[in-house]
């Protein structure tokens, strides 16, 4: 059976109802399945993936968000500089990306996401593209939309957090579409890691590498550039309090 991210978080859901998360033992151990899980998580991919965010902003207020979206400005992604993006990508990797995901923020905030579809499907015909969202606005959603996410072959994925919304009508609304959707989180808990920063920026990048659940896999693009998503947003996190305290080797967008 492949162990799946999903997995992994059923298995520490059910970890940290019998050992507390804020405890020595639970870090411990955590720390040392990262260790252990290591060289599995930072083989070298054999093609490239990456994240883009269609709004930095969010309906939601999530305390844990890593991607700074409660206090980021409203800014959504410009359709030619993503269509520059993926058209320079395209050169580079020959069409063949693993996946895209189009998130945020929350991406159904986006007006032009049916443009912004047709795009990353021009250009990566065979890419498997999904857009991450948590699913408020998806009963609202037009027509067009799901007509777009069918023809493109779009696959839709919830992370279901503790707020009211009508996931039959979700799926029902889905399956008449003939969309592919995804719920994460469906019975379980949706749960926030702390991600500690050093403000000096004199950390060992290989260490923070290894220690990172998300190495290798979070990689955003953003303004033509691909990085991890603290480091895609942090200018976000400095508008607002200034943590970089370390000028060219602190943390900073780059
Ligand atoms: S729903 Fe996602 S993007 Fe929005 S605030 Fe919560 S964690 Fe951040």
């Amino acid at each position: 059976m492949a162990v799946t991210r999903q997995f992994i978080n059923d298995v520490n859901s059910i970890v940290k109802k019998i050992i507390p998360e804020n405890s020595g033992l639970y870090r411990f151990m955590f720390f040392a399945f990262m260790r252990l899980s290591a060289g599995n998580r930072l083989k070298r991919r054999s093609l490239l993936r990456f994240d883009v965010h269609l709004a930095d902003h969010c309906n939601l207020n999530c305390k844990g968000c890593d991607n700074f979206s409660p206090i980021a400005p409203k800014r959504f992604l410009e359709q030619e500089a993503f269509e520059n993006d993926c058209k320079r990508l395209a050169e580079l990797t020959g069409g063949e990306l693993e996946d895209i995901c189009l998130l945020g923020g929350e991406p159904l905030l986006h007006t032009g996401i049916t443009e912004i579809i047709k795009t990353a499907r021009k250009y990566f015909p065979k890419t498997e593209i999904g857009i991450l969202t948590n699913g408020i606005l998806l009963p609202k959603m037009e027509a067009d939309f799901w007509k777009c996410c069918r023809e493109h072959d779009i696959k839709i994925t919830i992370t279901k957090y503790p707020v009211k919304i009508d996931i039959s009508l979700i799926k029902e609304l889905a399956k008449k579409a003939s969309v592919r959707l995804e719920v994460l989180y469906e019975e379980g808990e949706r749960s926030f890691y702390y991600k500690p920063l050093n403000k000096k920026g004199k950390s060992r990048s290989k260490d923070s590498f290894k220690n990172c659940w998300y190495a290798n896999r979070c990689i955003h693009l953003r303004d033509g550039k691909l990085s991890c998503a603290v480091v895609s947003y942090i200018d976000i996190l400095n508008n607002v309090i200034n943590i970089s305290e370390g000028g060219e080797g602190g943390i900073r967008n780059c």
